[in-house]
């Protein structure tokens, strides 16, 4: 079968869902792979190097013609229409909160599945595709917090007297607070780190920061997600996080609760403590925040001079590893599909991962999809 990466239609994105090197593992698969002209130029691919890898190298109709579209992000009805009923298509498309997303495909006859749907097994990890965009995240929030921070993040001592080393506060510490960690960590800060979920100490320490507990603090569920906190611990944890950001120079924020708003973590009273020059990069923007003056997509600095950084695009920052990591996701997702390695994908529905992930089959509306039982 044809697989087909469109250039992604959504402004500023930088994205491909597929690079010279995954399209040879797809065609490693038995797959032929029809690149659209122009799709990977803004992550540093150009046409020249997909053709080199076996694609062919065609005009949006064609790839939008094609039985298998493998896509970012879900475009509008103008680009979807061009799917032909029958034809799969494979992106992020966030089906608990787009409902009209799912009833399109299904309505459509378009058999759909959605990476940001890849349920939270370790099995399916090479697949997930939150993770893989998280991980690099978490290194740009620190690099971006870097460039607007006008000091060293390293401590000196110097002839000319000491310097001492940026303070880093971390609220969250899953995929992306770890990284954010990690990298805050080697560029010399003094890091701090809180998540609601007190398992996550070690890993935190292991990344070389301090693990800052919440007074209160949760179980972990079923599911790895943080549970919503309660009364007594959110007033806590607000306490803990408005004393800790007050003290720290960079601030980067994680805490995201799937299909929900952001949580406010950080209060503009928080905010009003830090010193002038601080940074808070709010990586929850996309969901409105974890910053109460977190303005999503933009970068503002407040009246006592700290700047906030509300950016949804970190890992568009660095595209061409941001790709490569999510089209070797989809190489994952075939290599599941394609057991006889013959083009041919095969949508096994008792397959919990691949259960998981169908939103639409065959005019039958799968989402949401019943609950995952094996951890
Ligand atoms: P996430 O984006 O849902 O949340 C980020 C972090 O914020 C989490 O650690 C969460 O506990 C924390 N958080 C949420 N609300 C908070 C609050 N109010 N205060 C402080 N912290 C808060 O999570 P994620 O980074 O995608 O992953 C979370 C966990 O799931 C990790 O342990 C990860 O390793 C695991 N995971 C497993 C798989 C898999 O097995 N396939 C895949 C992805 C993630």
């Amino acid at each position: 079968m044809r697989i087909g990466v469109p250039k992604e239609p959504q402004e500023g994105q930088t994205l491909v869902a597929a690079t010279p090197d995954t399209v040879a593992k797809l065609m490693a698969l038995g797959y032929e792979v029809v690149v659209e002209s122009g799709a990977g130029a803004l992550a540093s691919y150009p046409d020249a190097l997909y053709e080199q890898a076996g694609a062919t190298v065609a005009n949006a109709a064609e790839v939008w013609q094609c039985d298998i579209v493998t896509a970012m992000d879900t475009p509008g009805s103008a680009y979807l229409d061009q799917l032909r009923p029958g034809a799969m298509f494979i992106a992020r498309m966030a089906p608990g909160r787009h409902g009209d997303v799912v009833d399109y495909f299904t309505a459509h006859q378009v058999t759909a599945l959605a990476m940001d749907a890849v349920p939270r097994i370790s099995r399916a990890q090479s697949l997930d595709v939150l993770s893989s965009m998280a991980n690099v995240g978490g290194y740009r929030a620190i690099i971006e917090a870097a460039n607007v921070f006008g000091r060293l993040f390293t401590g000196q001592v110097t002839a000319a007297g000491k310097v001492p080393p940026a303070t880093v506060y971390v609220i969250g510490a899953g995929v992306a607070g770890l990284a954010a960690i990690g990298t805050a960590n080697s560029m010399g800060a003094v890091v701090r780190s809180t998540d609601l979920r007190p398992e996550v100490a070690e890993q935190v320490e292991s990344m070389g920061a301090e693990f800052v507990p919440i007074p209160v603090a949760s179980e972990e569920s079923a599911d790895g997600y943080a549970k919503e906190m309660t009364a007594d611990q959110a007033d806590a944890a607000l306490r803990l996080y408005t004393e800790q950001v007050g003290e720290a120079d960079i601030v980067v924020t994680t805490a995201n609760i799937p299909g929900r708003t952001s949580p406010i973590l950080v209060t503009a009273e928080a905010v009003a403590r830090m010193k002038p020059g601080s940074v808070i990069v709010d990586m929850a923007a996309a969901n409105g925040g974890n910053c109460e003056l977190t303005v999503p997509g933009k970068r503002v600095v407040t009246d006592n001079g700290v700047t906030i950084l509300g950016y949804t695009d970190l890992a568009g920052r660095l595209p061409a590893q941001a790709s490569q990591l999510y089209g070797q996701n989809i190489v994952n997702f075939f290599k599941l599909v394609t057991p006889n390695k013959d083009g041919q994908p095969v949508l096994d529905m008792d397959d919990e991962v691949v259960r998981g992930m169908t939103v639409a089959k065959d005019g039958e509306k799968l989402w949401p999809p019943p609950p995952v039982t094996v951890s």
